[in-house]
């Protein structure tokens, strides 16, 4: 197929980054054409830059013949962030994949975007030091991505999400310039801004991070439950008798059949809610607080309630964890999350219209939370392969969202607006505010180049083409 693109446009791009870092072969615009979401699309070249300044050089070329560019972690967004949906360039990071430098007396890391969150873990690991955001992508998904997405994760109940641990980024702005923003700049917080912008506003090329020195102690429970609500209302007890965990994650039944299914960690099949609980910190102290939540869990009708022997069991329980979302595919090919945000004692409530929502709409779906911070990831299994099983999950998706919004709460808690959950902004912002975030994009991004035509319910920048289906 010709290339959309220049042919002047290609030659330079080929001597910037070198003719086998640009890639306009069909197989690979197809593969760099979606993410983890059903949002696709199609790119012109798939560019793969060495450092900062190749970076600069092709947003520079990239606005000098106006074609939109894409940056590009390892494509495991679940809302549509990367996909090229108005073609032009990918901008992928995998040769940037570098751990620069780590200062344990300074507690920092200097890291390049495209290095994988866990790469970035096990480098830290024989300092004694870690990365505290670590999403159940964390084996593939990169730091650049980590940061446009501010991503969470379940540690991020005690440590906070990715932003709290960014002390500075390295970008290359719209306009071709580079520059390091820090938050100990007096004046706007450009790095807050920049954080979460889903690489709207600027594309980000290294960054330093906090780090922070591993556990003296961890301990990890597993606590049984025959409902749902019991479970619910016992992360809501947890958190209101003082306690903090480092992790307080939750499954229900569905997700528990199919965890067992692929994995056999253990979880019983025949309850209705399981918490993975862990607690972390001195020694000193830690026994009384696994005491504390087994007495509150006890509370709450708890059935069982297992603490985990050693690394190997701790390893398990977290393994059917992270690996819940993939096993989803075992009921169908394809899974939609509405990644909704509640006040944790909304969560029963809301996981009682979540429930009513799939009735209605006739669809299987499987809860999984971050339930310590009133994140919840209702996964809807169906087949995108069938038009109508695809608009009822599209309706449910919209409504979660919808019931999440009336209990006081928002329409993302980590995965990101993107290309799906555009429209649903409406729902959490006036006209002005939104309004007054066009402004900043415009403002930064006049040309309207960088990863247009996401987040902002907008169609139709000013001089870019219309979205392609
Ligand atoms: C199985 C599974 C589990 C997940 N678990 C979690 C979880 O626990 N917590 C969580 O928060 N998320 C989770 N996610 C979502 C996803 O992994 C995160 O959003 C992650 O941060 C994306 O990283 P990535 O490298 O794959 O980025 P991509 O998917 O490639 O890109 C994501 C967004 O970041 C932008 N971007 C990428 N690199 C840069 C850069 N260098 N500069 C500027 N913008 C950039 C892209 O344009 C896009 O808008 C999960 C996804 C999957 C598939």
């Amino acid at each position: 197929m010709a290339s959309r693109l220049e042919k002047a446009f290609l030659r330079e791009l080929r001597r910037i980054v070198g003719k086998e870092n640009v890639r306009t072969d069909r197989e690979t615009l197809r593969v760099y054409g979606y993410d983890a979401s059903l949002e696709k699309g199609m790119p012109d070249a798939v560019v793969f830059p060495a450092n900062t300044e190749e970076v600069a050089r092709v947003v520079q070329l990239a606005s000098r013949y106006a074609v939109p560019y894409v940056p590009r972690g390892s494509g495991t967004c679940l809302s549509g962030g990367p996909v090229p949906h108005r073609g032009g360039l990918v901008l992928e990071f995998s040769r940037m994949n570098r751990v620069l430098e780590i200062d344990p007396r300074d507690r920092s890391a200097w890291v390049e975007a495209g290095v994988f969150n866990l790469q970035l873990q096990q480098a830290l690991k024989p300092f004694g030091f870690t990365f505290a955001p670590d999403p159940a992508s964390q084996k593939v998904s990169t730091l650049g991505g980590n940061v446009a997405e501010n991503a969470g994760g379940p540690h991020c109940l005690k440590y906070g999400v990715t932003s709290h641990h960014v002390l500075a980024a390295e970008v290359v702005w719209p306009d071709g310039s580079i520059e390091w923003v820090d938050p100990s700049s007096h004046g706007y917080d450009l790095l807050g801004l920049l954080i979460g912008s889903e690489g709207t506003l600027g594309v980000v090329t290294s960054l330093r991070v906090k780090v922070i020195p591993l556990p003296e102690r961890v301990e990890t429970l597993l606590a049984i439950f025959d409902s749902l609500l019991d479970a619910a209302n016992a992360v809501s007890g947890i958190i209101a008798a003082g306690i903090l965990p480092a992790t307080l994650e939750m499954m229900d039944r569905t997700t528990i059949q199919v965890v067992e299914d692929s994995m056999a960690v253990g979880y019983p099949r025949d309850s209705e809610a399981v918490l993975v609980i862990e607690v972390d910190g001195p020694s000193e102290g830690l026994t009384d607080e696994v005491e504390a939540i087994v007495r509150i869990c006890r509370q709450h009708g708890v059935r069982d309630i297992r603490v985990a022997r050693d690394e190997r069991e701790r390893d398990l329980l977290w393994a059917g964890r992270r690996g819940a979302y993939g096993a989803m595919t075992r009921i169908q090919p394809s899974t939609m999350v509405a990644d909704g945000t509640v006040p944790r004692t909304q969560l029963p409530a809301v996981l009682r219209r979540v429930s009513e929502i799939a009735q209605k709409y006739e669809l299987i779906v499987g809860n999984l939370l971050h339930a310590g911070d009133g994140n919840l990831h209702p996964n809807i299994v169906f087949d995108a392969r069938d038009p109508d099983q695809t608009a009822r999950a599209r309706k449910a998706c919209l409504e979660i969202m919808q019931a999440c919004v009336e209990a006081g709460g928002t329409i993302s808690g980590e995965h990101g607006i993107g290309l799906e959950k555009r429209e649903a902004m409406r729902l959490v912002f006036g006209e002005e505010e939104l309004r007054l975030m066009r402004q900043i994009k415009q403002e930064l991004d006049p040309l309207g180049l960088a990863n247009p035509g996401k987040v902002l319910p907008e169609e139709n920048v000013a001089g870019s083409p219309p979205d392609r289906e």
